[in-house]
């Protein structure tokens, strides 16, 4: 029988971990973590060459600390390979209009992926699964990470995790900030980089708020593993995908907050 969350599930993701971070906020951020036993995504870039992410000197314990988030049962992300944008293409998701990787070839995607999960596995730190730096990637991505044995993503407006018919599991990411919803499930995509010091506290008490319903990966891969692509996340996925780009053009939308570009 397929899953469906009657009460809201939150699972939280952090972008754009790697050595030269703002550790100055992450520090508070992993303590309020740690304290509420909260499993977060943390998408790892594994060898960051975009400078907008040189926010703080690098921490020469960089790989130490990623080890010791995966010891927790933190999951880590392949949030690409450099993080620099090479091509002009939309990709499935469609919001942004540049990319990493969407429009390369499959065997230039392949070979960035490869470099990327054997910088990872090299510290040992198997990724668990894709995090698409702009949100952008496309079907030979995809493909390439199915066959480099990392089926799942976290991406796209679905209502629930599932499936699709190629052999990709998706766990649907929309939401910016925290909002209250009835039910459902989200994942709040969190930039450390926008964050202030002083924001620690207010990260706090909203982690507070929502304390009841946080989930995390595992959790989540063992409840919605029989869920199958359906018609109904599909028109969902559209209309919040309509929504967020309605957003941009300064049109009316939901209370969702747009995705940052990266
Ligand atoms: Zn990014």
């Amino acid at each position: 029988m397929r899953s469906f969350p009657k009460n809201p599930e939150y699972l939280i993701r952090f972008d754009d971990v790697c050595p030269t971070m703002r550790w100055s906020v992450w520090d508070g951020i992993e303590q309020v973590l740690i304290a509420n036993d909260i499993r977060p995504i943390l998408a790892v870039v594994p060898d960051n060459h975009d400078p907008k992410l040189y926010q703080e000197p690098a921490d020469p314990r960089f790989w130490d600390r990623v080890r010791e988030w995966k010891a927790r049962g933190w999951t880590i992300g392949l949030h690409g390979y450099q993080h620099r944008y090479v091509t002009e293409e939309r990709g499935l998701i469609g919001c942004n209009r540049y990319s990493e990787f969407a429009g390369l070839p499959y065997v230039e995607q392949h070979r960035k992926l490869s470099a990327g999960i054997e910088i990872l596995d090299r510290e040992g730190v198997h990724p668990d699964l894709w995090v698409a730096p702009g949100h952008t990637f496309d079907g030979h991505t995809l493909q390439a990470l199915r066959s480099l044995g990392i089926p799942t993503v976290s991406d796209g407006f679905g209502f629930v995790p599932q499936w699709d018919a190629d052999g990709t599991f998706w766990i649907p990411q929309q939401l910016g900030r925290f909002h209250h919803m009835p039910f459902g499930f989200w994942t709040v995509c969190i930039h450390i980089d926008e964050l202030v010091p002083a924001d620690v506290a207010a990260f706090a008490e909203s982690v507070q708020g929502f304390r009841r319903f946080f989930t995390n990966v595992p959790a989540v891969q063992a409840r919605y593993e029989k869920n199958r692509s359906h018609r109904v996340n599909e028109v969902w996925a559209k209309a919040l995908c309509w929504s967020k780009r309605m957003r941009y053009s300064g049109g009316r939308s939901p209370a969702l907050e747009p995705m940052r570009n990266d």
